[in-house]
């Protein structure tokens, strides 16, 4: 799987991305060889490979997939070209997958084949899925700000303080569990499709704390206990939840810079939608920050169930 710069690659299309590719690839083996100790060498090396292997495989994925449409892809570019550097995770957080820490991407040398995925599969997995927030942080600044914008007003204040989740934090959280599963969406479509599979059909699992072992509805391999959420989310957002594939136009709608801008815009003209529209919000926050609990962060069984709040979700939805 070693790195092989293709000369059809460097199209018009795609403006400077093998240069960036290379020039990443030499950063990156660079830090490996000024870091890793003898042992680690080897696999760091490795693993720079099937970064620069794989990043470049969902790079075209997201275009054969027509995941980014024109108008975006400057913004793709864009966005993919602050990647500093990438590394192995240190031992002491190999329990994680990977981990994007600003312009930094951490990603697990020890991945094997998990979850009915191939070694390779799971990479792309991963790795793809680190991608997609590094997309996303064009409007990491917008989410937060809008978020801000919102809890100003006394109603909205209001509404979420009589559901218990009277604090700014619910809302900007709910716009990061939107971020995950999309990310979570794109890394499965493009895994799929490099290995030519069909997706497995949506099941019910019962193995999250956070839902008590209460069923929830999902095909992702990962975060499944978020999918619902966002599937729901798109019924709140005119402009995406009459296209032909919802998901995908809100794919499509996410590598836009202006992505929450849109939003903003949507909600000013359907203002009837927006208490529903923040309320479910409030309560997406509210999982999103239960699903980081169970990582180790909390003890209290109180912050880890979310049930009230998955009711009250699909209460709001039903308005
Ligand atoms: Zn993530």
């Amino acid at each position: 799987m070693a790195y092989i710069p293709d000369e059809t690659f460097n199209r018009e299309s795609f403006p400077g991305f093998q240069k960036f590719l290379k020039d990443l690839c030499v950063r990156s083996r660079k830090l490996a060889y000024d870091t890793a100790s003898d042992a680690e060498l080897v696999p760091a090396l490795r693993l720079v490979d099937t970064f620069m292997d794989t990043m470049k495989s969902s790079y075209l994925s997201f275009f054969s997939l027509n995941l980014v449409i024109p108008k975006n892809h400057p913004n793709v570019l864009r966005q993919l070209k602050t990647i500093e550097q990438m590394e192995a995770l240190p031992p002491k957080n190999q329990r994680l997958y990977a981990l994007t820490d600003h312009q930094k991407l951490l990603i697990n040398p020890k991945l094997t084949a998990s979850l009915g995925f191939s070694q390779e599969e799971f990479y792309q997995l991963i790795i793809t899925h680190e991608l997609c927030h590094i997309i996303h942080q064009a409007w990491t600044e917008d989410r937060l700000s809008y978020a801000d914008e919102l809890f100003q007003d006394d109603r909205v204040r209001g509404m979420l303080h009589n559901m218990g989740l009277e604090d700014v934090r619910y809302l900007k959280r709910g716009f990061a569990l939107l971020d995950e599963a999309i990310a979570q969406e794109v890394a499965e479509r493009v895994t799929y499709y490099n290995a030519k599979r069909e997706r497995p059909k949506k099941e019910y699992r019962n193995d999250k704390p956070i839902f008590d072992s209460k069923p929830y509805l999902t095909n992702y391999a990962l975060y499944g206990e978020l999918q619902s959420f966002a599937d729901d989310f798109i019924e709140r957002l005119p402009f995406i939840k009459n296209t032909k594939d919802p998901f995908q136009t809100l794919i499509q709608c996410s590598f836009d810079k202006d992505f929450i801008k849109k939003i903003k815009e949507e909600m000013r003209r359907h203002p009837e939608l927006l208490d529903s529209f923040v309320m479910m919000l409030a309560c997406m926050g509210r999982v999103y920050e239960a699903t980081y609990k169970v990582l180790g962060l909390s003890n209290s069984k109180k912050d880890l169930n979310v049930n009230e709040y998955v009711d009250s979700f699909q209460k709001i939805k039903k308005m």
